[in-house]
């Protein structure tokens, strides 16, 4: 490896990212954000080896930027997938939504190990992505809790010894109520989040149990299993990161940390372990609860497992559609139990047909955007 380039490193994911790599004494050859901002100045200056690529700002605020770390930095979502194109470098994708989608194929085309927190990438672009990926020849590890875990579990299975795979929900702050008692949430109690700690976007979606949906679906993809043998358990302590059945009737679990850098790290060191400096897990005094997801109050899980089950490109459908009413919700203009509806509504009008690459990708994503937006202004 020639070193670490991090996407999305403003991030919440990113910045962790920064400070694994930095303990781990992992070089850090290459940083990009979506945004000019002072939090990539100062970790620019503390990284003074790192390119630095942004994918957005004015005119003005690039001049400015540029000024002040010359000429390591290159402008346009081009100059970030560029960067994930480095040769021989491990490339965390921490960049939020469908943009995230080019980075990750420029990666795996390039070879590239790609330590993917970008769930986008596979739900909007799976099969672009598994192409990629083959074409390419570099590697894939999950960053996503549930999915580390996965991987973790699944070391030195054979496919024909798993049942299936279960991926533990949190249940998000609401978990309990009914859909009735979910009309008049605020996005301030849906960022509340009682577990993880994580950015806007993705605690609306674990609130809604979009997030649990867009993991189903990202498990099939890198997993490369049906969506009957995908299940989803409510389980709200958050220890327990995701489970494996196998075939004899065994029950395998990965207990830890709620704590993002242990699955940075392990993508990272994979298939080594380093030492981090946690405190080991306490056991006594652990109280574990499961139970099912409700799906009448949180309809979104159940589609999503439609639009995986739809294939093509029905999970990209599925999440542009999310991105739309999250982002209406947060400004107020749509209400919490909306979201599942924009999405539903959505889908049935999107033919979900298969998109061949990146643009046709982009392009199912812009339209199925406006119909959203469109749905969200009949919902108010
Ligand atoms: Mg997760």
């Amino acid at each position: 490896m020639s070193g670490l380039v991090i996407l999305g490193a403003t991030g919440s994911v990113g910045r962790q990212a920064v400070e694994v790599a930095d303990l781990l004494g992992v070089h850090i050859v290459g940083l990009a954000a979506g945004r000019p901002s002072e939090k990539l100045v100062e970790l620019a200056e503390s990284h003074p080896d790192a390119a630095v690529a942004v994918a957005g700002g004015s005119g003005e605020e690039r001049e400015r930027f540029a000024s002040r770390l010359g000429g390591r930095v290159s402008f346009g979502s081009e100059a970030v997938a560029e960067l994930a194109a480095t040769s021989g470098a491990l490339v965390l994708n921490g960049i939020v939504g469908s943009a995230g989608l080019a980075s990750t194929l420029a990666a795996l085309s390039a070879g590239n190990r790609l330590a993917l927190a970008n769930k986008e990438s596979l739900v909007a672009g799976g099969p672009l992505v598994r192409a990629a990926l083959e074409r390419g020849g570099g590697e894939l590890i999950p960053v996503d809790s549930e999915h580390s875990a996965l991987h973790q579990l699944l070391q030195g299975r054979a496919p024909g010894e798993v049942e299936s795979l279960v991926l533990t929900a949190s249940g998000g702050p609401f978990r309990g109520r009914s859909l009735a008692e979910l009309e008049a949430v605020t996005p301030e109690q849906a960022l509340a989040h009682p577990t993880w700690k994580m950015g806007g976007r993705i605690s609306i979606d674990s609130a809604t149990l979009v997030n649990k949906g867009l993991e189903v679906i990202e498990a099939h993809l890198l997993f490369d299993i049906g969506f009957d043998r995908i299940e989803v358990v409510v389980h709200p302590q958050s220890v327990v990161h995701s489970l494996v059945r196998l075939v004899d009737g065994a029950l395998l679990a990965h207990v830890g940390h709620t704590d993002m850098r242990v699955p940075i790290a392990y993508a990272i060191t994979h298939p080594e372990r380093r030492v981090l400096d946690l405190p080991p897990f306490p056991l006594a005094g652990l109280r574990l609860d499961f139970e099912s997801p409700d799906l009448e109050a949180f309809p979104a899980l159940d589609l999503a497992y439609r639009a995986g089950r739809a294939g093509g490109s029905m999970p990209a459908v599925f999440n542009a559609a999310d991105e739309v009413a999250v982002a209406a919700f947060l400004q107020g203009r749509l209400g919490f139990a909306s979201i599942p509806t924009v999405i539903e509504s959505t889908m049935a009008s999107m033919s979900g047909a298969f998109a061949g690459d990146l643009a046709e990708v982009m392009a199912i994503d812009a339209e199925s955007r406006s119909v959203a937006a469109s749905m969200v202004a009949g919902a108010c």
